[in-house]
């Protein structure tokens, strides 16, 4: 024994009443009924849906730019920055003629998020220079295959019409568009087409 902390532990013998399980059964319906009169804490998903935090992290989208080109470059910072090696892309040169659908002159001819593998930390988002991903407040739907979880530009990508577009207006808080203002860590050298100062 190396402490006097221990304690001998004597088995309680079960009264009649005990060992019939009565009490504990009444007890558990008591509870039981108790909650019939309490306000539900679940809902008929997917009939009824919670309203989100406008800052949740959910399913991604890859941002169109006001003139509806795609903004991402395929730099490939997201793909670093994700800690759970979600996110896989080829790169692409755009062609002449193509300035209306790729912003840069590099583009993801190819990209790819595991939903199985991502954590929705919202690093991607952070790592983009371009603003090109955002997490949005979508949640990704439940399916059967593994492959039907690898999620491409044709889901990813948002749709050109501006009326469809994905809002992630509340996402750029106060505080993010500040940090973005600044000319040392400015996110977006092309921000709204204005070319930013960068210190560097
Ligand atoms: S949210 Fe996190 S885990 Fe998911 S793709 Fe982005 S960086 Fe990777
Ligand atoms: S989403 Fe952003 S960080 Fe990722 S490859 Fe495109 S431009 Fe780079």
């Amino acid at each position: 024994m190396l402490t006097n902390r221990s304690e001998i532990v004597v088995k309680k013998e079960m009264s009649l009443i005990e060992r019939l399980y009565i009490p504990a059964i009444l007890n558990g319906m008591r509870i039981t009924f108790s909650h019939f009169f309490k306000k539900k804490a679940t809902i008929n998903y997917p009939e009824e849906k919670r309203p989100f935090s406008g800052v949740y992290r959910g399913q991604h989208v890859l941002k169109r730019d006001e003139a509806g080109a795609e903004r991402c470059t395929a730099c490939g910072l997201c793909a670093v920055a994700c800690p759970a090696e979600a996110i896989t892309m080829t790169a692409a040169e755009r062609k002449k003629g193509e300035e209306t659908l790729y912003r840069e002159e590099k583009y993801a001819s190819i990209y790819e998020i595991n939903m199985l593998r991502c954590i929705f930390c919202g690093l991607c988002e952070e790592a983009c220079p371009k603003e090109a991903i955002f997490l949005t407040d979508r949640i990704v739907p439940s399916t059967f295959t593994r492959d039907e979880f690898i999620y491409g530009k044709n889901i990813l990508v948002e749709p050109v019409d501006k009326a469809k577009r994905i809002d992630v207006t509340k996402r750029q808080t106060q505080a993010v568009l500040e940090f973005k203002k600044h000319p040392e860590f400015a996110h977006n050298k092309l921000y709204d087409g204005k070319q930013l100062k960068q210190k560097h």
